[in-house]
């Protein structure tokens, strides 16, 4: 089992550290078997190589069993023709990952401000209003004139299709409920159609309840009451901000695991960005990117018929619910140690075989 890690720029290089530290734990304790290649992406590629991706990468990436894409300081890179490449969005539109699964959860024993929950935010990632991926070729966002922008929003009947249906198996195997989030009362066309080909994929599951929210009112209801919800779908845009929210109703946005997946490939990634404000200070937590990689081992589970992958992402989160039980994290989420030390606590309660009660 190959992984390619790129650790990414900011806070990336110490939570990936911190993550990979709990994935050689559960390789030995799951027997995984897991080998490590570690790439420069971002600042550290483009000082090095004169890009931000080299383009070599993706074929590394596709003979490889997934890839762990640290954050990166996509807002400082603004000129591709100067090698400045957003490594999300490259990944991404390239290995074609439509289906971003960004679960949130609150933990017994940390305080819950908005009350318990247990709910996965499925992203639609490669349209919508990303107008540096929605187009084969150029880009969505116009200048017209000096004063003038236009910014195009592109729907696809497929697109829109195979993310209901990615949700709709999410739900059956969880609590069989479907929310779908969308602004059809004035996107009446493009919202309309995401709204119509989800409803229409779910009927193809029995027992679902699906009901349909607009995302402004979704944005009460899931602070009102987040136990309300299972699994959330909703279009790329609208998906980003309300999955950073779920993150940090559920403690912290460092808590944001996500997973990038699309008939072939997955790449796990925190749901958060480089966090300049606290990097290289090791008080980021680590949690985040941690949760991804055991959402990557889960994928890999299903992709290769090998449930010993399945029982380490059980093994993690469930260290991870020990860690946030026990107090042993960052401060953001109530503890006291730092980025290092919290990637150690969950890496001995992990090999100790810690449960989540
Ligand atoms: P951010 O997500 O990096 O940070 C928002 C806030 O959350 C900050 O206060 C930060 O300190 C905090 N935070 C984020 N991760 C944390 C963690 N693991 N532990 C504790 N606190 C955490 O958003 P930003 O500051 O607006 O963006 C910084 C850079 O990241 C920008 O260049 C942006 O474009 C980029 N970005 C990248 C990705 C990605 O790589 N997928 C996603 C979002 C933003």
């Amino acid at each position: 089992m190959r992984i390619v890690v790129l650790p990414g720029d900011g806070i990336g290089p110490e939570i990936a550290a911190a993550t990979l530290a709990v994935l050689r734990a559960a390789s030995e304790r799951f027997q995984l078997g897991v080998t490590l290649e570690e790439h420069a992406v971002g600042h550290a590629s483009l000082e090095m190589f004169g890009t931000t991706v080299r383009p070599d990468l993706i074929e590394t990436v596709r003979a490889a069993d997934g890839l762990i894409l640290g954050p990166t300081a996509t807002f400082d890179f603004k000129d591709e023709a100067r090698g400045e490449i957003n490594p999300s969005r490259y990944f991404r539109k390239n290995l074609d990952l439509f289906a971003n699964i960004r679960p949130a959860r609150t933990y017994p024993g940390r305080p819950a401000r908005f009350g318990t929950f247990d709910l996965v935010v499925v992203r639609e990632n490669t349209e919508g209003f990303y107008a540096d991926r929605n187009m084969e070729q150029g880009n969505a966002e116009l200048l017209v004139t000096p004063d003038v922008v236009v910014s195009l929003r592109r729907i696809t009947r497929l697109c829109c299709e195979r993310i209901a249906h990615a949700a709709c198996r999410l739900a059956m195997k969880r609590r069989k409920r479907l929310t779908i989030v969308h602004k059809a009362n004035v996107l009446k066309i493009g919202d309309g159609m995401f709204l119509d080909v989800c409803r229409e994929a779910a009927r193809g599951y029995p027992g679902l309840a699906v009901d349909d929210v607009l995302v402004d009112a979704m944005m009460a209801h899931v602070v009102r009451q987040p136990e309300r919800f299972d699994v959330i779908v909703a279009t790329n845009m609208f998906g980003d901000i309300l999955s950073d929210l779920t993150a940090e109703l559920s403690g912290s946005l460092g808590l944001g695991g996500s997973l990038n997946v699309g008939a072939k490939y997955a790449m796990a990634q925190a749901a958060h960005g480089s966090a300049p404000d606290i990097a290289g200070k090791d008080i980021a937590n680590p949690i985040s990117l941690i949760l991804s990689m055991a959402l990557l081992l889960a994928w890999n589970a299903e992709r290769i018929g090998a449930p010993r992958f399945e029982a380490a992402a059980h093994g993690i989160e469930d260290a991870v619910a020990a860690a946030m039980r026990e107090g042993r994290v960052t401060r953001d989420v109530g503890g006291t140690l730092g980025t290092t030390a919290t990637g150690q606590a969950i890496t001995d309660l992990l090999r100790s075989g810690a449960s989540a009660s």
